[in-house]
């Protein structure tokens, strides 16, 4: 088996790869480093963000005022102290993105435009109309091709972390146009590999985003922190799951129910459709449960009415909304409300780590929507995610950098990679049995979108968790139909499905044991926050019997927690 060697190690060429790349090329330029991406770059979720990227850039604005928001936002589950560093990095983001060329949006004087955004109390969103990920994937993808000393590996599918002792050695991946696997030593790592959504039926996620990092890290030995939480996005259009930004109520969009009311005044009387996302997601499901949906051929769902926008702002503001929607689902938005329904759009929860991007293992850094480094708590802002992968991509290079000039490589071990290497090919290529990938991660998206959603409760959960242990005994016996090596998509469709395995049943366990509701985590039979008991993270580790949990407490900076009200 081949085996390469780089200083540093970027799994991920999303916002926050991307941008680690930059930074830690940026910081030495002796420094060699290594993207590998499953896709070519601009072809990674990131490219898909909206509606726009939070920062303070104007008077009025403050970093306290940022901070409370995303503490309250995510109903004080956030480190405040990484949050007040996260707040006064990210302004610094969105300049050099500026100064890279990325087309903001304007306004009259020239000065970067922002929107206001669910749950913000000030206007603080930067935005390129509604495609802002696609703006700034392409200004960092452009940027990054300018160092000599970055080297990409576009459709390598990594597939395992060698961790050795306390530290990173190296990882396994695969090329996939000749399906051989390689092994690639590594002073430092950085996981970048993006969210894991793909968990559910109806979600506003790309089909790579299936959290191969955050199961990768987690066999590793290392845990992950927070992954009961997961965001549904009170507006994925119906039937796609297509995400609908929240930029388009940022812009004044109207959520209306089958009476023509805007009902979000019976939930968050003061920010009607701009409160923050898991009480517009529970607001939707609760007037569809209780009948005041609207009706259509692929079952109930909210009206996202934009109409009184006019034509003119919605093309200006919004033309990919009015483009998706009008070919996707047949309604053009000038003349006809939007359908959409809650989707699953994010997590919370990630690999553990630190303000610093540092993890439990030395030389393994994290950042991006992989990573928990407690940001975002129980429910992240809309538009803190594209900032977070930023600020800390940005940090994470930078670290990885230091890291990487002080050490020495490690002989990855021999035993590690033989037995990846039986695993791969031995126990998923070459396996004969008679389950199939496409049946098994139906069964698994169709378990989280009926007991891991908007609203949860003990018995489903106990549910679930038998189901999702089934289905890695089921697992055990796939077979895959292509058995050739080359770009053989059947084989990294086994592979991604048996990293969800993994993670479904983390999520599971730790909703199941976190007895209250808290952000986006809703549990009917413990409908109270309760922060006596659970004001605190949840690690899980891998054991052969399944996640253990352990907890660490949150840190309070200047905000006890209080009653959310919006
Ligand atoms: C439709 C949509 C709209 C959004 N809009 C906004 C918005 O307006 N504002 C905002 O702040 N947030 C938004 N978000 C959230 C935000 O875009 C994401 O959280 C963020 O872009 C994630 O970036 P990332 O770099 O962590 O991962 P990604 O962009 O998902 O990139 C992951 C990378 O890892 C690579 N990878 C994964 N597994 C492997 C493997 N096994 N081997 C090799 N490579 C691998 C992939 O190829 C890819 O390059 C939106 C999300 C969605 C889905």
């Amino acid at each position: 088996m081949e085996t390469l060697s780089h200083d540093i190690v970027i799994v991920g060429a999303g916002m926050a790869g991307l941008r680690a790349a930059i930074a830690a090329a940026q910081f030495d330029t002796k420094i060699d480093v290594a993207v590998i991406s499953k896709v070519y770059p601009v072809r990674s979720h990131s490219v898909c963000a909206q509606g726009g990227t939070a920062a303070l850039l104007r008077e009025g604005d403050s970093h306290d005022l940022h901070s409370w928001d995303t503490v309250k936002g995510s109903d004080f589950l956030a480190d405040q102290d990484v949050v007040e560093f996260f707040v006064k990095k990210a302004p610094e983001e969105i300049i050099a993105l500026d100064h890279w060329g990325l087309p903001w949006s304007r306004t009259e004087d020239g000065t970067i435009n922002q929107r206001p955004f669910g749950g913000h109390s000030f206007p603080r969103a930067c935005f390129a109309a509604d495609m802002t990920g696609f703006h700034e994937m392409h200004t960092l993808d452009g940027k990054a091709k300018t160092f000599d000393n970055i080297e990409f590996y576009d459709e390598w599918f990594v597939t395992s972390l060698l961790v050795q002792g306390q530290s990173v050695a190296g990882l396994t991946a695969l090329e996939l146009r000749t399906g051989e696997m390689a092994v690639i030593q590594a002073k430092a790592i950085i996981m970048a590999t993006g969210g894991y959504a793909r968990v559910y039926e109806f979600t506003t996620f790309s089909h790579t985003a299936t959290g191969d990092g955050m199961a990768m890290a987690y066999r590793a030995g290392l845990p992950l922190k927070d992954m009961e939480f997961i965001q549904f996005h009170p507006t994925g259009m119906v039937p796609s799951g297509i995400l609908i930004t929240g930029g388009a109520r940022g812009e004044g969009g109207y959520l209306v129910n089958a009476d023509g009311e805007r009902f979000m005044k019976r939930y968050a009387p003061e920010k009607m459709e701009l409160a923050p996302r898991d009480i517009v997601s529970r607001a939707e499901t609760t007037e569809i449960q209780e009948g005041r949906g609207l009706e259509g051929p692929y079952g109930s769902y909210i009206a996202l009415d934009l109409r009184h926008i006019g034509k003119a702002k919605i093309d200006e503001r919004l033309p990919l909304i009015r483009d998706v929607a009008t070919k996707l689902s047949g309604v053009d938005p000038v003349e006809e409300p939007i359908p959409v329904r809650p989707a699953a759009h994010y997590s919370m929860g990630g690999i553990h780590g630190n303000m610093r991007t540092e993890t439990p293992a030395s030389g393994f850094f994290v950042a991006g929507e992989c990573a928990c480094l407690n940001v975002h708590g129980a429910n992240r802002l809309g538009t803190n995610s594209t900032s977070d992968c930023l600020v800390f991509g940005a940090v994470a290079g930078e670290e990885a950098a230091k890291y990487a000039r002080s050490h020495d490589f490690q002989e990855p071990s021999r035993e590690k990679v033989a037995a990846e290497e039986k695993r791969v090919f031995d126990g998923i290529l070459g396996s004969e049995g008679d389950e199939t990938v496409p049946i098994i991660r139906d069964s698994l998206r169709h378990i989280m979108s009926q007991h891991v959603w908007v609203f949860r409760s003990g018995d489903g959960l106990s549910k679930a968790l038998r189901e999702a242990k089934k289905l890695k005994e089921r697992f055990a016996n796939i077979r895959i139909e292509d058995r050739e090596k080359q770009f053989n998509t059947d084989l990294v469709g086994a592979l991604q499905l048996d990293f969800t395995l993994d993670l479904c049943e983390v999520t599971i366990a730790g909703a199941l044991a976190r007895t209250e509701s808290r952000g986006a985590h809703t549990r009917l039979d413990y409908s109270k926050r309760d922060d006596e008991s659970w004001l605190k993270h949840t690690l899980a580790y891998c054991t052969k019997d399944g996640p253990r949990l352990e907890y660490v407490p949150v840190t309070i900076t200047k905000w006890p927690p209080a009653a959310r009200a919006y």
